[in-house]
């Protein structure tokens, strides 16, 4: 058998439960998902021919709020990983105290192989299989894996057709201008620095004199390294994959790197030029070697499974502070090395939650229909994420634990309160 992520989902919810004492009704609710759909989506191909997809939806769990979490392009994709990143979702929601529960869907396709004309339709089939099930009040999708903005309008369009009128708070990461939120681009690296910030002050040491090491420079690591850079710190090395080589390369200065100078020399992919690199000063360097630069803080912001129990012993002794700015960088034998080392974690699904509160300020602003302004969605998620970070941290001081324990610990019982609440379980 495969690595299954239900099943560590499972595991993980397990361990937790175990650890807070709760009920066997609660356990039964909260490691199964409340509901799944898994459908075939019949789609007419730009040849004339037809084409059967498989398209699925889990809603896990909508004790604290209808259900949120995105939709996945994903040529293999099964209702174990759907469930699992429903799962997960739950308890990225409620760590940070949104009142929404989780959710995920995905629909087993290759977009690069697909026209947009067969795209659109696939979207539009999606949500006509689910249009009942879906909603502003039930569950909320947004962009995940090989989807975006354009994807979420085909959708909205679908789904206000059906339901004759405008329901903007349907779906979110919608473009700007089309009922998207201001600050969504930057959201999730902003809020990862705005953690790391939280946990520097907390051990007591100065941001403007840390220096850092990031894996990654998309989305996640280039906001994380902007707003890291206003607040002081000195970026030493970031990493990208180089679709040229089919290998990733790190891109070291110990002056310090210049985000705007290295994106000025990357392609429409993401790959930054060698040549031009080496030109500015930079050192270039295999991939793994992100992990052993003698820095003050790692940022994981690329890929899961990049902390394991294989690299987790080059980390070197000067770091203090790893911030999972990636889904699931860190491997659970990896974790142990780290609690033993001392090393501060800022867990992924709270160092990472930025984004999913920045889509629910999108939801918030589109049932409402009055758009803030950007600073205005800047602060309000710098206060969400601050007053997450300090809660977990709160706990993990107070009962002795793990980071990333006090943040599992933290979410779920929040849930659980929830469901006991509604009489969906006893304490
Ligand atoms: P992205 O596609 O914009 O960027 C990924 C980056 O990783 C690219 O720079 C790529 O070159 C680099 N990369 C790929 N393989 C690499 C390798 N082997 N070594 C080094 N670098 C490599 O993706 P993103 O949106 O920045 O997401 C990054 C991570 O953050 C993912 O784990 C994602 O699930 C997670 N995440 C993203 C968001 C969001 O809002 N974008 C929210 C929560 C979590």
């Amino acid at each position: 058998m495969g690595f299954n992520p239900f099943e560590m989902a499972q595991q993980q919810f397990d361990a937790v439960a175990e650890k807070l004492g709760l009920s066997e009704s609660i356990r039964a609710l909260l490691r199964e998902p409340m509901r799944e759909f898994s459908f075939t989506l019949p789609v007419r191909m730009d040849d004339g021919s037809m084409k059967v997809f498989r398209g699925y939806r889990v809603q896990h769990n909508d004790g604290r709020g209808p259900c949120k979490g995105g939709i996945r392009f994903y040529p293999g994709e099964t209702i174990d990983t759907v469930r699992a990143l429903a799962t997960w979702m739950t308890w990225k929601c409620a760590v940070v105290d949104i009142p929404l529960g989780g959710g995920k869907g995905g629909i087993d396709c290759d977009p690069r192989v697909l026209s947009m004309t067969e795209q659109e339709r696939l979207c539009r089939a999606w949500v006509r299989a689910l249009s009942a099930n879906v909603g502003p009040v039930q569950d909320v999708p947004a962009p995940d894996m090989m989807t975006n903005g354009q994807h979420m309008i085909w959708m909205l369009d679908e789904y206000e057709t059906i339901h004759h009128g405008k329901f903007p708070g349907f779906i979110t990461g919608k473009p700007v201008g089309s009922g998207g939120s201001l600050g969504r681009t930057e959201a999730t690296g902003y809020g990862v620095i705005c953690t790391l910030h939280e946990a520097l002050k907390a051990l007591h040491i100065d941001i403007s004199t840390t220096t850092a090491s990031v894996q990654g420079f998309g989305n996640v690591a280039y906001y994380a390294c902007e707003r890291y850079l206003k607040l002081g710190g000195k970026i030493v090395s970031v990493s990208c994959w180089d679709n040229t080589d089919k290998k990733s390369y790190v891109y070291k200065r110990a002056t310090g790197v210049d985000i705007v100078e290295l994106k000025a020399i990357s392609d429409k992919f993401g790959s930054i030029d060698k040549n031009k690199a080496k030109e500015l000063g930079y050192e270039i360097l295999p991939g793994e070697c992100w992990l052993e630069q003698d820095v003050d803080i790692l940022i994981p912001a690329a890929l899961e499974n990049q902390i394991n129990k294989d690299t987790v012993g080059r980390i070197s002794n000067s770091v203090k502070v790893i911030a999972e700015g990636a889904n699931g960088p860190t491997t659970p034998e990896a974790d142990e090395v780290i609690k033993a080392r001392n090393i501060f974690v800022i867990p992924d699904f709270l160092c990472n939650a930025g984004g999913v509160t920045c889509s629910y300020f999108e939801q918030v602003q589109c049932n409402m229909n009055y758009f803030w302004e950007k600073d205005e969605v800047l602060e309000k998620l710098d206060l969400k994420m601050a007053s997450a970070f300090q809660k977990v941290h709160e706990m993990a001081v107070q009962k002795n634990v793990y980071m990333r324990d006090a943040a599992y610990m933290i979410a779920i019982d929040r849930v659980a309160s929830a469901c006991v609440a509604r009489g969906w379980a006893i304490r």
